[in-house]
């Protein structure tokens, strides 16, 4: 393969949607794969869209996602700079080239004139195109005289640089997602290569920094792919030779139906972005929800392109070794929030307790619970199997941390009577004499008087839960109370049988 240099060059309008970041994702693993360069090119060029906070925002979602980015805002190199608003002349001059060329061309329609023919169109149920068929009866230097339009040059009114699509041409090309595809020119129009505010448009700012870039494959969403015959005509009227191209197919609804936007993620609660967008209308991050940055990289990876094995779970390094943009599929792939969390829970299965515990740990003390790290260690223990994130160790075992200030009144109802009352009394003194407190210590002591007695178990053992965690959950009951100690096990006790007897 050819030197690689891939960018990703999103446009800092908002938060970076998923689409985005897995488009960064098969840049980067195609660049690593073949040795070459991953390129983070800001395209700026629209003003009226820029958002404070979203270049910061992009690079922090790559950094977190461990995309390591090799030429770029930050990190340089020699083909800056890699912020295109920092480079506006420089476009210009490229502008001029293609209008030199006799390629391009001077517009000078207002914006109400073209409204207005835009609506009449509609109006017949047409489309309004501005190119070879229109192009004659509208105002522009392929219509006017020479002396017409420099005259309005000088005067400095309003114009734009439009790219004049031949007449009826069948444009052939290749991509490597879609094969081969012939477009025609009458269907296409002449797109705007320089605004009236001095800012080239996307078409020509990209055409130039992939070419100056040295980009040797184009890797982006698939919805390019209809501008990718004028980038085609572009390329070829400054005589440059193109990238290759690669349309990468749409993320889709959990329903399959329409392109995943921000709302469906809203809808259904899960994150649509990789990290927590805190500027005017908030949005959820994957991040902030709890989700392991190599999972999420993992979950992404494969909604889109299939290794071609049964294998599920890759690292990074592993993705790298195994990416080929020849198996990204030519249809969408519908985005599944439910096995995004399958990808979270088998790697929090992977972490040790120990690591589990430190990251829980956090948690705790964010919430104002303080515990020794062996203990909790011990408790991640019991309920690692059950959670996906680390939130969720807090959902299994808060009880652990504060005693139950209610009790389930379904339980109650059902399990709670006057023989409760009896037992967990008399259980009392049975704990009180067990030194070895341990779970299978207690375990031991509680089945042996059980046994003796010939009571039931579930008589005993349900309206202990009950006491104990406030419900009928949790893990192993001898588990829990060897960890809470044999004092606040029968403080709970006692607790317990004062208010439930109350309420008999
Ligand atoms: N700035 C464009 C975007 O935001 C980049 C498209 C491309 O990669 O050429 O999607």
């Amino acid at each position: 393969m050819e030197r690689v240099r891939v960018r990703f060059a999103p446009s800092p309008t908002g938060p970076l949607h998923i689409g985005g970041v897995r488009t960064a994702l098969y840049n980067y693993l195609f660049a690593k794969k073949y040795g070459g360069t991953f390129i983070l090119r800001i395209e700026d060029t629209d003003q009226s869209r820029y958002v404070e906070g979203a270049e910061e925002y992009i690079m922090e979602s790559l950094a977190w996602c461990g995309i390591i980015v090799d030429e770029g805002i930050r990190e340089g190199g020699k083909y800056g700079p890699y912020r295109q608003s920092d480079k506006k002349a420089i476009f210009r001059q490229y502008a001029d080239i293609l209008v030199n060329k006799g390629d391009a061309y001077y517009a000078f329609d207002t914006p109400e004139v073209l409204d207005t023919l835009r609506h009449e169109a509609e109006k017949t149920g047409k489309t309004f195109i501005y190119n070879a068929g229109v192009r004659q009866s509208l105002s522009n230097s392929l219509s006017l005289k020479e002396t017409e339009w420099k005259e309005k040059l000088d005067k400095g009114e309003p114009y734009v640089i439009r790219f004049k699509m031949p007449d009826n041409e069948d444009i052939h090309f290749e991509d490597i997602v879609r094969g081969h595809i012939v477009v025609n020119t009458s269907t296409l129009d002449d797109k705007v290569l320089f605004k009236s505010d001095g800012m080239p448009t996307y078409h020509l700012a990209h055409i130039v920094d992939d070419h100056i870039m040295e980009i040797s494959h184009v890797i982006r969403g698939e919805e390019w792919l209809p501008s990718l015959p004028l980038h085609i005509l572009m390329y070829r009227s400054f005589g440059w030779e193109h990238p290759l191209f690669a349309h990468l197919p749409l993320l889709l609804k959990p329903d399959g139906k329409g392109k995943l936007s921000k709302r469906d993620g809203d809808k259904m609660g899960f994150p649509v972005f990789p990290l927590f967008w805190p500027y005017g209308e908030t949005a959820k991050g994957y991040r902030e929800e709890g989700y392991y940055p190599d999972a999420f990289v993992n979950m992404l990876a494969l909604l889109g392109w299939n290794p071609g094995t049964e294998q599920e779970l890759f690292s990074m390094d592993e993705l790298i070794n195994a990416f080929s943009i020849d198996r990204v599929g030519k249809s969408g792939s519908r985005f599944d929030p439910e096995k995004a969390k399958w990808f979270n829970h088998q790697y929090l299965q992977k972490k040790s307790n120990t690591q589990l515990a430190m990251e829980f740990r956090e948690f705790l003390r964010a919430h104002g619970y303080h515990a020794d790290i062996v203990r909790i260690e011990s408790l991640v223990g019991l309920v690692k199997e059950r959670v996906s994130f680390v939130k969720e160790i807090w959902e299994q075992t808060d009880f652990f941390f504060k005693a139950p200030e209610s009790y389930d009144p379904e339980v109650v109802k059902k399990r709670w009577n006057e023989d409760s009352v009896k037992l967990l009394l008399e259980l009392k003194p049975i704990l009180e004499k067990t030194n070895d407190f341990s779970s299978a210590g207690a375990e031991s002591s509680i089945t042996a008087w059980i046994e003796e007695k010939g009571y039931n178990t579930g008589s005993i053992m349900t309206p202990l839960r009950l006491v104990i965690v406030g419900a009928s959950r949790g893990p192993h009951m001898f588990d829990i109370i060897s960890w809470l100690g044999k004092e606040e096990t029968i403080n709970r006790i006692e607790k317990g049988i004062d208010r439930l007897s109350k309420q008999m």
